[in-house]
């Protein structure tokens, strides 16, 4: 991505931070030249009373544990050893740098920020017995100088970007995708052109474990510390949310190789430390939460999300349960409709539309040995006209309900229309289906009807047609009827085949 690679050099020109203070650059040259003394370390520092009292307040600090009251640089130096104190010579002397600069963005979160990262990256370092833990303090507290050289030399694409991350978007994030490198990448490229120690400058570009594998040694130790410190840092700051604390100790824990007592000891320290060091290095850095307070707003974060889960998981449920039941209700009013429309309203068996599907149905598959039974009740004309039409009601559903239970499960049984029923067989031979019909003729005969206390009788005549293969329903319906004609014209109450 060239436009990138042009932006990070435009950002990490040294022009977009003030040059070095005097005697950050002192400091710089004793720690590049082998032959220098305990005493040029001491005068370098002493020449600034105010960096010199800030190093003395942070050596006696309870960070430090020290069991002995530091008085001098030279007594630091003795206890601490040269590097330790270069080293925070050099960083205090760029805090007071990065202060004065001119930017306009929230400089209380911004050392909110720096100093948890290089308080907790120098604790998690020593735990860890990392032997760059200094180091992992000065990288905690230059890891940002990044940002604030992207707000100088590059405020059209920076300035935007702050504010996506100010309302909630992950800051690394937004930066890969945005301008295709972190600002702690920057922060590195900035510290080499400072000629910050080559360690510094690599753990600082690792700081969101951007070129973590790229490490090894003592140098990946102490970009392990900063990177674990800088995940947490973004969780004491409320830049990630509480929720994501139980994921990200386990993963530091994970990296650092500590113990889980070790890591969570250390971390109960972190708020005091980073409120000491604030007051002594004069950095506004607001109101900080200390671990205790994370733990719990994790816990009822976690909780929050577990009731919200929990009541999304309840309603998901309750809807499924609705559609279930109006799906069960659709498909209940559907069989309603259904048997509506194939069953006859008087008598309760199949209806003439179901009768015509069926015979539609066994022609089209061509059935074997197919046999239709018409029968008609004879006289039924009078009947009505003796015994009223009520009584010819109850006789047609009588009658319906001895053809269906002579038919069982060798026929299909159906009301044709008026006072026509029909049987249709399916696999029957000629002589069953003429014996079947028989047995229908005569339970009809024999059933006594009781209405209104008499017990009426009625007779039916039968025609019977065995389809010829070929024929269509019609044709085969019309040879039934011509042979039920005939069983009447022959005096009724018989079976005529066609
Ligand atoms: P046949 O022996 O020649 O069949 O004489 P029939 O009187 O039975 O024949 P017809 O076709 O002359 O009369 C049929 C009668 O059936 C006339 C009609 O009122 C009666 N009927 C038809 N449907 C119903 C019904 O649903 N209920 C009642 N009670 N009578 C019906
Ligand atoms: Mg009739
Ligand atoms: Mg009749």
């Amino acid at each position: 991505m060239p436009v990138a690679v042009d932006l990070l050099d435009r950002i990490a020109s040294t022009e977009n931070l003030p040059s070095l203070p005097l005697v950050a650059m002192e400091v710089l040259k004793l720690t590049k030249d082998p032959d220098a003394t305990v005493d040029d370390l001491a005068m370098a520092i002493q020449n600034d009373p105010a960096l010199t009292s800030k190093v003395l307040k942070v050596v006696n600090s309870a960070m430090f544990g020290l069991s002995r009251q530091v008085g001098t640089i030279k007594h630091a130096v003795a206890l601490l050893g040269m590097r330790t104190v270069k080293i925070m010579a050099l960083s205090f002397s760029l805090v007071d740098t990065i202060r004065d600069t001119d930017v306009a963005f929230d400089m209380e979160a911004f050392w909110r920020r720096s100093l948890t990262t290089a308080v907790g990256a120098r604790m998690l370092g020593s735990a860890a017995k990392s032997p760059m833990s200094d180091e992992a303090f000065v990288c905690g507290l230059l890891s940002g100088v990044g940002m604030m050289a992207a707000w100088r030399g590059a405020p059209e694409v920076y300035a935007p970007l702050l504010k996506r991350v100010a309302a909630g978007e992950h800051q690394a994030e937004v930066e890969i995708n945005t301008l295709g490198f972190t600002y702690a990448q920057m922060s590195g490229r900035l510290l080499e052109a400072w000629g910050l120690p080559e360690p510094v400058c690599q753990a600082v570009g690792a700081a969101n474990g951007e070129t973590l594998d790229n490490l090894s040694g003592s140098t990946r130790q102490l970009a392990d510390a900063v990177h674990a410190a800088t995940t947490m840092a973004s969780l004491f700051c409320g830049e990630i949310p509480p929720s994501e604390l139980a994921n990200a100790r386990a993963y530091s824990i994970d990296l650092l190789k500590i113990t889980p007592d070790a890591f969570d000891d250390t971390l109960k320290e972190l708020h005091r430390h980073v409120q000491d060091t604030a007051s002594m290095l004069s950095v506004p850095i607001g109101k900080t939460v200390n671990y205790a307070m994370l733990q719990v707003e994790a816990a009822q974060e976690m909780a929050r999300l577990s009731m919200q889960t929990e009541v999304e998981r309840a309603t998901i449920a309750k809807q499924e349960e609705n559609t279930r039941r109006e799906n069960e209700k659709l498909a209940a009013e559907k069989q309603v409709m259904e048997r509506k429309a194939t069953t006859d309203a008087l008598t309760g068996i199949a209806n003439r539309a179901a009768f015509d599907q069926r015979v539609s149905d066994l022609i089209a598959n061509r059935a074997d040995s197919l046999t239709l039974i018409i029968l008609d009740v004879d006289h039924f004309k009078k009947f009505n006209d003796t015994h009223g039409h009520q009584a010819g009601d109850a006789v047609l559903k009588e009658v319906a309900g001895v053809l269906q239970k002579a038919c069982g499960d060798r026929a299909f049984a159906a009301r044709y229309g008026g006072e026509e029923f029909v049987a249709i067989s399916a696999g029957l031979s000629g002589p069953v289906t003429g014996q079947l019909a028989e047995l229908i003729r005569k339970s009809i005969e024999r059933h006594a009807v009781r209405f209104e206390s008499k017990d009426l009788r009625v007779t039916s005549s039968f025609g019977l047609a065995i389809w010829d293969g070929a024929e269509s329903a019609a044709a085969w319906v019309k040879r039934a009827d011509a042979a039920l004609y005939r069983a009447k014209a022959a005096g009724r109450n018989r079976v005529c085949s066609a």
